[in-house]
């Protein structure tokens, strides 16, 4: 086993990240290593790239960072007796305190002081990462290694998706990044009657297209109330999923609800954000804030929908090798691009 291993570390407290040569992690008695074979870059690693606000807020430099891949059991603790080498495995990204009242009640992803996977503690675009036991989901031997490595924003996707009711209803998701996309393929399996999903990147719904949506509309063009009337609603979407952080995209689908009917919000806004409360009180409307997976009844799902013919493979739009990160950044910069996948497997 060498003792040293390449990793993109954000290793000063400026724009930018560095691919360097860094200590292979130990694992501890409860932990496993993880040789990585394929990383997903996310919007966060985006923003901890380009030392945004938040970031500096965030981030205590030096950090491996990166939090959605898949790899292969390479390394385990002594506690550790149903994980084994050779394991293909994803990380939760979430690490639990295991304590607090909701740890201790069996409902981690309400814990309430989760460390981020490569924002707290050190992260996955590496050859190497250690993680708690339990925090190792398991894939089929059969898995798409791509796939796997984005089993963390799907979960999003999923989590937000099936925090509500959607067989024969009418679904609208407002944000058509890779998380609203892959959620769109979710409602579609599910049953949805209609989905609509918006955004004003035409690239974006070009995207969504490709998953089955009912229909992908341009909200710089088009109102949702045409919408609605182009596809014979009469009284509401009846579950919304706010997928953008956009306040004027929440705004819009505030608007455009049946009266009862449910939202689940997984987009961050980047400051308050204004809405006019009475349209959720007058239409008695449920507003439900989504943060990560459920630990792990998401993860099953996600599992058991690709066993179940749901594809979310059109979401991954580009490939590149860990060496060429730079190129990978860059594509999720300039936007319109869906997941893109760092390739860490030939790393000698
Ligand atoms: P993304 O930024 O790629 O996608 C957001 C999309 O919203 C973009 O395509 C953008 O063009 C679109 N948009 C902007 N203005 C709009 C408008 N007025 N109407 C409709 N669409 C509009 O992000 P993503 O990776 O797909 O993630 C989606 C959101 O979820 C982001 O806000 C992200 O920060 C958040 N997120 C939350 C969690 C969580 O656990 N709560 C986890 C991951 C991501
Ligand atoms: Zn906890």
């Amino acid at each position: 086993m060498k003792s040293q291993m390449k990793a993109l570390v954000k290793s000063r407290p400026e724009a930018g990240l560095w691919l360097e040569d860094v200590p292979v992690p130990t694992p501890g008695i409860n932990d496993v290593l993880i040789r990585v074979l394929a990383a997903g870059i996310c919007g966060t690693d985006l923003h901890i790239h380009q030392w945004d606000e938040w970031a500096q807020k965030t981030i205590q430099v030096p950090l491996v960072i990166g939090h959605e891949f898949v790899g292969e059991i390479a390394g385990i603790g002594s506690n550790v007796t149903d994980f084994a080498i050779g394991d293909i495995v994803s990380g939760e990204g979430h690490v639990t305190c295991g304590r607090c009242r909701n740890c201790l009640a069996g409902r981690r992803h309400l814990c309430a002081h989760t460390m981020g996977v490569g924002v707290q503690r050190p992260g996955a675009f590496a050859e190497y990462i250690v993680l708690p036991m339990s925090n190792i989901w398991r894939h089929n031997a059969k898995v798409d290694l791509d796939i796997a490595a984005i089993f963390d924003p799907f979960g999003n996707a999923v989590h937000t998706a099936l925090s509500f009711p959607v067989l024969g209803e009418d679904v609208l998701i407002t944000g058509a990044g890779p998380i609203g996309i892959m959620a769109a393929a979710v409602v579609v399996h599910a049953g949805a009657r209609n989905v609509v999903i918006t955004d004003v990147n035409p690239q974006r719904l070009d995207l969504a297209r490709k998953m089955g949506v009912t229909l992908a509309v341009n909200t710089s063009e088009t109102r949702l109330a045409e919408v609605q009337k182009q596809l014979g609603m009469r009284e509401g979407f009846d579950v919304g999923l706010e997928m953008s952080g956009n306040p004027s995209a929440f705004r819009e689908m505030l608007t455009n609800m049946s009266h009862g009917a449910k939202i689940a919000m997984l987009g961050i806004p980047s400051s308050e954000m204004a809405i006019e409360w009475k349209e959720v009180i007058f239409n008695m409307l449920t507003i439900k804030g989504i943060y990560g997976r459920e630990m792990y009844e998401t993860w099953y799902k996600m599992t058991v929908m690709l066993e179940s013919g749901l594809d979310i493979s059109p979401i991954i739009t580009h490939r590149f090798s860990w060496r060429d990160y730079q190129q990978g950044f860059e594509a999720m910069r300039i936007g319109g691009s869906g997941k893109v996948i760092l390739d860490w497997r030939d790393v000698q």
